[in-house]
Protein backbone atom coordinates (compact mmCIF):
# COMPACT_ATOMS: atom_id res chain seq x y z
CA UNK A 1 0.00 0.00 0.00
CA UNK A 2 1.45 3.80 -0.76
CA UNK A 3 1.51 6.18 1.77
CA UNK A 4 -1.26 8.13 0.05
CA UNK A 5 -3.70 4.81 -0.09
CA UNK A 6 -2.87 4.61 3.66
CA UNK A 7 -3.70 8.08 4.45
CA UNK A 8 -7.01 7.93 1.81
CA UNK A 9 -8.28 4.54 3.87
CA UNK A 10 -8.17 6.79 7.38
CA UNK A 11 -9.77 9.31 6.13
CA UNK A 12 -12.77 7.30 3.85
CA UNK A 13 -13.04 5.29 7.28
CA UNK A 14 -13.15 8.95 9.60
CA UNK A 15 -15.17 11.20 6.91
CA UNK A 16 -16.50 9.01 4.31
CA UNK A 17 -15.60 9.18 0.11
CA UNK A 18 -13.10 11.62 -0.54
CA UNK A 19 -13.74 14.28 -3.45
CA UNK A 20 -11.43 13.73 -6.70
CA UNK A 21 -10.06 17.22 -6.34
CA UNK A 22 -8.78 16.01 -3.08
CA UNK A 23 -7.48 13.02 -3.77
CA UNK A 24 -5.96 14.49 -6.56
CA UNK A 25 -3.97 16.92 -4.53
CA UNK A 26 -3.32 14.56 -2.03
CA UNK A 27 -1.40 12.76 -4.55
CA UNK A 28 0.80 15.30 -6.40
CA UNK A 29 1.80 16.71 -3.48
CA UNK A 30 3.34 13.31 -2.73
CA UNK A 31 4.07 12.65 -6.15
CA UNK A 32 6.08 15.84 -6.50
CA UNK A 33 7.23 15.30 -2.61
CA UNK A 34 9.04 12.51 -3.00
CA UNK A 35 10.89 12.39 -6.12
CA UNK A 36 12.67 13.55 -9.32
CA UNK A 37 10.04 12.89 -12.33
CA UNK A 38 11.83 13.88 -15.34
CA UNK A 39 13.56 12.19 -18.29
CA UNK A 40 14.20 8.47 -19.40
CA UNK A 41 14.32 7.18 -16.29
CA UNK A 42 11.34 8.78 -14.57
CA UNK A 43 8.24 8.98 -15.18
CA UNK A 44 7.61 12.01 -17.72
CA UNK A 45 9.99 14.10 -20.30
CA UNK A 46 8.83 18.06 -20.36
CA UNK A 47 10.00 20.52 -23.11
CA UNK A 48 13.28 22.40 -20.91
CA UNK A 49 14.38 18.38 -20.24
CA UNK A 50 14.29 18.15 -23.91
CA UNK A 51 16.22 21.09 -25.15
CA UNK A 52 18.08 24.00 -23.97
CA UNK A 53 16.45 26.01 -26.71
CA UNK A 54 12.83 25.94 -24.96
CA UNK A 55 14.24 28.21 -22.19
CA UNK A 56 16.22 29.99 -24.22
CA UNK A 57 13.50 31.10 -26.50
CA UNK A 58 10.99 31.72 -23.04
CA UNK A 59 14.46 33.88 -22.45
CA UNK A 60 13.73 36.13 -25.47
CA UNK A 61 10.23 36.47 -24.64
CA UNK A 62 11.09 37.86 -21.19
CA UNK A 63 13.30 40.34 -22.07
CA UNK A 64 11.29 41.39 -24.81
CA UNK A 65 8.56 41.75 -22.11
CA UNK A 66 10.86 43.72 -19.52
CA UNK A 67 11.89 46.12 -22.65
CA UNK A 68 8.37 46.65 -23.31
CA UNK A 69 8.13 47.36 -19.60
CA UNK A 70 10.83 50.38 -19.79
CA UNK A 71 12.74 48.08 -18.29
CA UNK A 72 11.44 48.32 -14.97
CA UNK A 73 14.52 48.12 -11.85
CA UNK A 74 12.32 45.67 -9.68
CA UNK A 75 10.82 43.36 -11.63
CA UNK A 76 9.73 39.87 -10.03
CA UNK A 77 10.65 36.86 -12.78
CA UNK A 78 8.28 34.04 -11.04
CA UNK A 79 8.22 30.43 -12.36
CA UNK A 80 4.77 28.21 -11.36
CA UNK A 81 6.17 24.76 -10.58
CA UNK A 82 9.92 24.91 -11.58
CA UNK A 83 10.66 21.27 -11.85
CA UNK A 84 14.43 20.90 -12.02
CA UNK A 85 15.18 24.31 -12.48
CA UNK A 86 16.20 23.36 -15.88
CA UNK A 87 13.75 26.45 -17.55
CA UNK A 88 14.87 29.12 -15.35
CA UNK A 89 18.69 28.21 -16.03
CA UNK A 90 18.12 28.40 -19.55
CA UNK A 91 15.97 31.84 -19.71
CA UNK A 92 18.62 32.97 -17.31
CA UNK A 93 21.87 32.36 -19.50
CA UNK A 94 19.87 33.47 -22.58
CA UNK A 95 18.72 37.28 -20.40
CA UNK A 96 22.72 37.55 -20.24
CA UNK A 97 22.42 39.55 -24.02
CA UNK A 98 21.07 42.37 -21.40
CA UNK A 99 23.45 42.44 -18.51
CA UNK A 100 21.18 45.39 -16.84
CA UNK A 101 17.87 43.06 -17.19
CA UNK A 102 19.98 40.44 -14.46
CA UNK A 103 20.55 43.67 -12.25
CA UNK A 104 17.06 44.42 -11.93
CA UNK A 105 15.24 40.92 -11.82
CA UNK A 106 14.93 38.82 -8.27
CA UNK A 107 13.68 35.16 -8.89
CA UNK A 108 10.88 33.51 -7.30
CA UNK A 109 10.20 30.00 -7.35
CA UNK A 110 6.91 28.35 -6.67
CA UNK A 111 7.62 25.06 -5.31
CA UNK A 112 5.84 22.65 -2.72
CA UNK A 113 7.84 19.79 -3.35
CA UNK A 114 11.84 19.95 -1.19
CA UNK A 115 13.46 17.42 -3.20
CA UNK A 116 12.77 19.76 -6.72
CA UNK A 117 13.70 22.53 -4.37
CA UNK A 118 17.12 21.06 -3.90
CA UNK A 119 17.34 20.39 -7.95
CA UNK A 120 16.61 24.15 -8.18
CA UNK A 121 19.35 25.11 -5.86
CA UNK A 122 21.29 23.14 -7.58
CA UNK A 123 21.17 24.57 -10.77
CA UNK A 124 20.79 28.40 -10.02
CA UNK A 125 23.74 28.52 -7.58
CA UNK A 126 25.58 30.60 -9.76
CA UNK A 127 24.45 33.52 -8.15
CA UNK A 128 23.44 35.45 -11.36
CA UNK A 129 20.00 36.10 -9.85
CA UNK A 130 18.90 36.09 -6.49
CA UNK A 131 16.47 33.49 -5.77
CA UNK A 132 13.83 32.82 -3.29
CA UNK A 133 10.92 30.19 -3.14
CA UNK A 134 7.45 30.03 -2.25
CA UNK A 135 5.27 27.41 -1.68
CA UNK A 136 1.68 29.86 -3.27
CA UNK A 137 1.81 31.92 -5.75
CA UNK A 138 0.16 34.47 -3.38
CA UNK A 139 3.24 34.39 -0.89
CA UNK A 140 5.51 36.39 -3.94
CA UNK A 141 6.13 39.85 -2.73
CA UNK A 142 3.86 42.72 -4.41
CA UNK A 143 5.31 44.35 -7.35
CA UNK A 144 5.72 43.87 -11.02
CA UNK A 145 5.80 40.49 -12.56
CA UNK A 146 7.60 38.29 -15.19
CA UNK A 147 4.83 35.07 -14.70
CA UNK A 148 6.42 31.36 -16.45
CA UNK A 149 4.77 28.46 -16.01
CA UNK A 150 5.46 25.34 -17.78
CA UNK A 151 3.47 22.01 -17.13
CA UNK A 152 2.18 23.27 -13.91
CA UNK A 153 -1.41 23.86 -14.44
CA UNK A 154 -2.11 20.26 -15.48
CA UNK A 155 -1.00 18.88 -12.29
CA UNK A 156 -3.21 21.05 -10.04
CA UNK A 157 -5.88 18.97 -8.94
CA UNK A 158 -9.57 19.13 -11.01
CA UNK A 159 -13.20 18.47 -9.22
CA UNK A 160 -15.53 16.77 -11.75
CA UNK A 161 -19.43 16.38 -11.91
CA UNK A 162 -21.74 14.53 -13.73
CA UNK A 163 -24.92 16.20 -14.56
CA UNK A 164 -27.96 13.79 -13.49
CA UNK A 165 -31.48 14.00 -13.97
CA UNK A 166 -31.57 15.74 -10.16
CA UNK A 167 -28.94 17.99 -10.87
CA UNK A 168 -25.39 17.97 -10.37
CA UNK A 169 -23.27 15.14 -8.68
CA UNK A 170 -19.86 15.50 -7.74
CA UNK A 171 -16.83 12.82 -8.59
CA UNK A 172 -15.75 11.02 -5.16
CA UNK A 173 -13.26 8.10 -4.26
CA UNK A 174 -14.92 5.19 -2.13
CA UNK A 175 -13.56 2.19 -0.63
CA UNK A 176 -15.38 -0.92 -2.03
CA UNK A 177 -14.36 -4.68 -1.51
CA UNK A 178 -11.13 -3.15 0.10
CA UNK A 179 -10.69 -1.26 -2.93
CA UNK A 180 -10.52 2.19 -4.21
CA UNK A 181 -13.51 2.86 -6.52
CA UNK A 182 -14.89 6.05 -8.26
CA UNK A 183 -18.22 6.81 -6.99
CA UNK A 184 -20.30 10.44 -7.25
CA UNK A 185 -22.03 12.04 -4.10
CA UNK A 186 -25.38 11.45 -2.79
CA UNK A 187 -26.29 15.02 -2.45
CA UNK A 188 -26.54 17.41 -5.58
CA UNK A 189 -25.20 20.81 -5.51
CA UNK A 190 -26.93 23.90 -7.07
CA UNK A 191 -25.81 25.77 -10.41
CA UNK A 192 -23.90 28.65 -8.87
CA UNK A 193 -20.85 26.15 -7.84
CA UNK A 194 -20.58 25.34 -11.69
CA UNK A 195 -18.77 27.59 -14.01
CA UNK A 196 -21.53 29.33 -15.99
CA UNK A 197 -19.60 27.97 -19.40
CA UNK A 198 -21.33 24.08 -18.30
CA UNK A 199 -25.05 25.20 -18.07
CA UNK A 200 -25.56 23.99 -21.29
CA UNK A 201 -24.26 20.54 -20.34
CA UNK A 202 -26.77 17.65 -20.74
CA UNK A 203 -28.08 14.96 -18.69
CA UNK A 204 -25.17 12.31 -18.72
CA UNK A 205 -22.02 14.44 -19.40
CA UNK A 206 -18.85 14.84 -16.81
CA UNK A 207 -17.74 18.69 -16.66
CA UNK A 208 -14.18 19.37 -15.54
CA UNK A 209 -12.30 22.24 -13.76
CA UNK A 210 -9.68 23.33 -11.67
CA UNK A 211 -10.85 26.35 -8.75
CA UNK A 212 -7.48 26.11 -7.65
CA UNK A 213 -5.61 26.92 -11.57
CA UNK A 214 -8.20 29.62 -11.51
CA UNK A 215 -7.33 30.82 -8.42
CA UNK A 216 -3.94 31.24 -9.23
CA UNK A 217 -4.77 32.63 -12.45
CA UNK A 218 -6.84 35.27 -11.17
CA UNK A 219 -3.96 36.28 -8.28
CA UNK A 220 -1.32 36.59 -10.79
CA UNK A 221 -3.42 38.37 -13.63
CA UNK A 222 -4.65 41.00 -10.60
CA UNK A 223 -0.92 41.96 -9.87
CA UNK A 224 -0.01 42.22 -13.58
CA UNK A 225 -2.96 44.39 -13.93
CA UNK A 226 -1.98 46.65 -11.00
CA UNK A 227 1.88 46.97 -10.94
CA UNK A 228 2.86 45.62 -14.39
CA UNK A 229 3.78 42.66 -16.14
CA UNK A 230 3.18 39.70 -18.53
CA UNK A 231 2.47 35.61 -18.23
CA UNK A 232 3.39 33.18 -20.01
CA UNK A 233 1.75 30.00 -19.44
CA UNK A 234 2.49 26.83 -21.40
CA UNK A 235 0.86 23.77 -20.82
CA UNK A 236 -1.27 20.98 -22.92
CA UNK A 237 -4.69 22.01 -23.22
CA UNK A 238 -7.81 22.97 -24.91
CA UNK A 239 -8.80 26.26 -26.24
CA UNK A 240 -12.49 25.98 -25.60
CA UNK A 241 -14.11 24.81 -22.48
CA UNK A 242 -15.89 21.76 -23.18
CA UNK A 243 -17.81 18.73 -21.43
CA UNK A 244 -15.88 15.58 -20.86
CA UNK A 245 -13.34 14.83 -18.84
CA UNK A 246 -9.43 14.43 -19.38
CA UNK A 247 -8.34 13.11 -15.72
CA UNK A 248 -4.85 10.88 -16.48
CA UNK A 249 -1.84 9.02 -14.86
CA UNK A 250 1.42 8.61 -16.38
CA UNK A 251 4.31 6.24 -14.89
CA UNK A 252 7.09 5.22 -16.25
CA UNK A 253 6.38 6.87 -19.57
CA UNK A 254 2.89 4.57 -19.84
CA UNK A 255 -0.83 5.71 -19.05
CA UNK A 256 -2.02 3.33 -16.27
CA UNK A 257 -5.62 3.39 -14.19
CA UNK A 258 -5.82 6.52 -12.20
CA UNK A 259 -6.50 4.59 -8.77
CA UNK A 260 -3.35 2.28 -8.86
CA UNK A 261 -0.80 3.06 -6.63
CA UNK A 262 -1.83 6.99 -5.68
CA UNK A 263 0.45 9.28 -5.53
CA UNK A 264 3.49 7.17 -7.17
CA UNK A 265 1.96 8.05 -10.76
CA UNK A 266 1.81 11.94 -12.30
CA UNK A 267 -2.30 12.74 -12.48
CA UNK A 268 -3.18 15.27 -14.65
CA UNK A 269 -5.55 17.08 -16.60
CA UNK A 270 -5.77 18.82 -19.74
CA UNK A 271 -5.60 22.57 -18.78
CA UNK A 272 -9.11 24.98 -19.88
CA UNK A 273 -7.39 27.34 -21.68
CA UNK A 274 -11.00 29.56 -21.97
CA UNK A 275 -11.22 29.20 -17.85
CA UNK A 276 -7.47 30.58 -17.13
CA UNK A 277 -8.09 33.66 -20.25
CA UNK A 278 -11.38 34.52 -18.54
CA UNK A 279 -9.96 34.84 -15.44
CA UNK A 280 -7.00 36.74 -16.44
CA UNK A 281 -8.96 39.40 -18.48
CA UNK A 282 -11.83 39.63 -16.22
CA UNK A 283 -8.64 40.71 -13.56
CA UNK A 284 -7.75 43.33 -16.18
CA UNK A 285 -5.32 42.22 -18.33
CA UNK A 286 -4.81 42.31 -21.67
CA UNK A 287 -4.92 38.27 -23.28
CA UNK A 288 -3.54 37.08 -26.35
CA UNK A 289 -4.68 34.90 -28.85
CA UNK A 290 -3.53 31.00 -27.64
CA UNK A 291 -0.72 30.09 -30.13
CA UNK A 292 0.48 26.28 -30.31
CA UNK A 293 4.06 25.64 -28.64
CA UNK A 294 5.36 25.14 -32.25
CA UNK A 295 3.63 28.70 -33.51
CA UNK A 296 5.30 30.15 -30.39
CA UNK A 297 8.89 28.83 -30.35
CA UNK A 298 9.22 30.16 -34.04
CA UNK A 299 8.01 33.13 -33.73
CA UNK A 300 10.67 33.83 -30.67
CA UNK A 301 13.11 32.86 -33.08
CA UNK A 302 14.04 28.59 -32.39
CA UNK A 303 14.94 28.15 -36.09
CA UNK A 304 17.90 31.00 -36.13
CA UNK A 305 18.65 29.83 -32.49
CA UNK A 306 19.01 26.02 -34.22
CA UNK A 307 20.84 27.17 -36.94
CA UNK A 308 23.56 28.67 -34.91
CA UNK A 309 23.85 25.82 -32.45
CA UNK A 310 23.66 23.26 -35.76
CA UNK A 311 26.91 24.92 -37.12
CA UNK A 312 28.67 25.00 -33.47
CA UNK A 313 27.55 21.08 -33.24
CA UNK A 314 29.75 18.26 -34.03
CA UNK A 315 28.77 14.95 -36.23
CA UNK A 316 27.98 13.01 -33.20
CA UNK A 317 25.88 16.44 -31.26
CA UNK A 318 23.69 17.20 -34.74
CA UNK A 319 21.19 13.86 -34.80
CA UNK A 320 19.98 14.87 -30.83
CA UNK A 321 19.64 18.75 -31.66
CA UNK A 322 17.98 17.97 -34.60
CA UNK A 323 15.38 15.82 -32.63
CA UNK A 324 14.84 17.64 -29.68
CA UNK A 325 13.41 20.49 -32.29
CA UNK A 326 11.68 17.90 -33.93
CA UNK A 327 10.21 17.33 -31.22
CA UNK A 328 9.52 20.70 -29.50
CA UNK A 329 8.04 21.89 -32.81
CA UNK A 330 6.02 18.63 -34.27
CA UNK A 331 2.86 19.59 -35.18
CA UNK A 332 2.02 16.51 -37.48
CA UNK A 333 -0.79 14.83 -35.39
CA UNK A 334 -2.98 16.30 -32.39
CA UNK A 335 -0.83 14.95 -29.41
CA UNK A 336 2.41 15.95 -31.05
CA UNK A 337 4.14 18.49 -28.41
CA UNK A 338 4.34 21.19 -31.00
CA UNK A 339 0.48 20.97 -31.41
CA UNK A 340 -1.00 19.72 -28.12
CA UNK A 341 0.98 22.64 -25.85
CA UNK A 342 -0.33 25.62 -26.19
CA UNK A 343 1.27 29.08 -24.86
CA UNK A 344 -1.00 31.85 -23.28
CA UNK A 345 -0.38 35.03 -22.86
CA UNK A 346 -1.46 38.08 -20.90
CA UNK A 347 -0.19 41.12 -20.07
CA UNK A 348 -0.56 44.46 -18.33
CA UNK A 349 -2.85 46.91 -20.70
CA UNK A 350 -1.59 48.09 -23.46
CA UNK A 351 2.40 46.44 -23.34
CA UNK A 352 1.98 44.68 -26.49
CA UNK A 353 -0.25 45.59 -29.72
CA UNK A 354 -2.73 42.75 -30.53
CA UNK A 355 -4.72 41.52 -27.47
CA UNK A 356 -8.18 39.99 -27.57
CA UNK A 357 -11.40 42.07 -26.88
N1 LIG B 1 7.99 23.21 -15.20
C1 LIG B 1 8.76 22.02 -15.03
C2 LIG B 1 8.08 20.97 -14.15
C3 LIG B 1 6.68 20.55 -14.50
S1 LIG B 1 6.04 19.32 -13.39
C4 LIG B 1 9.14 21.45 -16.39
O1 LIG B 1 8.56 21.88 -17.37
O2 LIG B 1 10.03 20.59 -16.45
C5 LIG B 1 5.07 20.24 -12.24
C6 LIG B 1 5.83 21.11 -11.28
O3 LIG B 1 4.89 21.80 -10.46
C7 LIG B 1 6.76 20.41 -10.31
O4 LIG B 1 7.88 21.23 -10.05
C8 LIG B 1 5.88 20.24 -9.07
O5 LIG B 1 6.61 19.99 -7.89
C9 LIG B 1 5.16 21.56 -9.07
N2 LIG B 1 3.87 21.57 -8.40
C10 LIG B 1 2.85 20.71 -8.57
N3 LIG B 1 1.78 21.07 -7.84
C11 LIG B 1 2.12 22.20 -7.19
C12 LIG B 1 1.44 23.08 -6.29
N4 LIG B 1 0.20 22.85 -5.92
N5 LIG B 1 2.12 24.17 -5.84
C13 LIG B 1 3.39 24.42 -6.23
N6 LIG B 1 4.09 23.63 -7.09
C14 LIG B 1 3.47 22.53 -7.54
Amino acid sequence: MTPVERALRQLIALEGPQSLERVMGMANAHYYATRDPFGPAGDFMTSPEISQMFGEMLGVWVLSVWEAMGCSSQVRLVELGPGRGTLMKDVLRAAKVLPGFLKSVSVHLVETSPVLRRAQEQNLTNGAAHVSWHDHADEVPAGPVIVLANEFFDALPVKHYLKGDDGWHERVIALENNAFVFGLARGCVPDSLIPARFHGAETGQWVEFSPQGTRIMDDIAQRIARYGGAALIIDYGHEHSRCGETLQAVRQHQHSPVLERLGEGDLSAHVDFQALGEAAQKAGTDRFALLTQAALLNTLGLPARYAALAKAATTAQKPALDSAVERLTDTTHPTAMGQLFKALCVTQPNLFKGGLS
